[in-house]
């Protein structure tokens, strides 16, 4: 726990910081681009000219990627909570990530039946999601495979001994793993072994703080030149009328 609370604290002053910085970059940055778009206009002929102010731009753009990718990492805006049923979801999430990936990394998803809805905001989840397989990527080099499989958690029980579900989402990677040292860093914001440009070290930040405040836990595991499993736990949708029972995997209700 306190862990957890010394982790929510430096995200939300690093939060701040970068929000402030960004801010005032982002002003700055849209000054710079808008002067080189005039510089490119009036060089029409000069084409070595030209390609330096095209890579300039190239660059400039870039910086404006990074700035509004911290904008959104400190804005924190609020989560819009929802009913997620993971049959509809899973299957356009599955064709982006192919389209994300590329054809060196296989998909291998396996959803349990029946699964119970969570609650959640969608495009986070999806974000997070997203996060978690593009990491899978990066550890893949050679390609690989993914693996998503979802399935019922069932929770130790709490002080009134009543069992609490979740869902459990885990996600695989056949790719190089980390070493302990490294493992016990990548939910530190700005943490990241990616080379400059490549990596920013805030998307494991933002999944867990997404996780965080939907109720749910992160945990990782991972051996070098193994691979690595995030797994994600959701606490199921607690329907008003439904007692938790009517949701317990062996006595729900069925077409019978
Ligand atoms: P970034 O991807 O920008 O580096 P992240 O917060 O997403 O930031 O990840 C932090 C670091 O954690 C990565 O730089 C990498 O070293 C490590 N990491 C995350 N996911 C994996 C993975 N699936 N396999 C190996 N290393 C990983």
């Amino acid at each position: 726990l306190e862990l957890s609370l010394q982790h929510a604290s430096k995200l939300e002053a690093v939060g701040r910081l970068t929000g402030g910085i960004a801010h005032d970059f982002n002003n700055m940055l849209s000054i710079v681009i808008g002067n080189l778009d005039l510089v490119k206009s009036s060089l029409s002929g000069n084409e070595k000219a030209l390609r330096r102010i095209e890579s300039a731009i190239e660059g400039a753009h870039r910086c404006a990627e990074l700035t509004s990718r911290l904008l959104a990492f400190s804005r924190r805006s609020p989560l819009q909570p929802r009913a997620l049923d993971f049959t509809s979801f899973i299957p356009g999430l599955i064709k982006l990530l192919e389209r994300t990936l590329g054809e060196r990394i296989a998909i291998s998803a396996d959803l349990e039946d029946g699964l119970p809805e969570v609650c959640v905001d969608h495009a986070q989840f999806e974000a997070a999601l997203i996060n978690l397989a593009v990491n899978a990527r990066d550890a893949m080099p050679d390609g690989g495979t993914l693996g998503i499989r979802i399935k019922r958690h069932e929770a130790v029980a709490q002080e009134d001994s009543e069992q609490v579900h979740s869902v459990e989402i885990a996600v695989t990677d056949s790719g190089t793993g980390m070493s302990p040292a490294i493992l016990a860093r990548v939910f530190e914001p700005f943490f990241t072994t990616k080379e400059a440009g490549k990596g920013t070290g805030l998307g494991l930040s933002m999944v867990y703080g997404f996780v965080q405040q939907s109720g749910g836990t992160i945990a990782v595991d991972s051996n070098p030149d193994q691979g690595t499993r995030f797994v994600i736990t959701l606490p199921v949708l607690a329907k008003p009328g439904f007692s938790s029972e009517e949701i317990d995997p062996g006595k729900a209700p069925g077409p019978q």
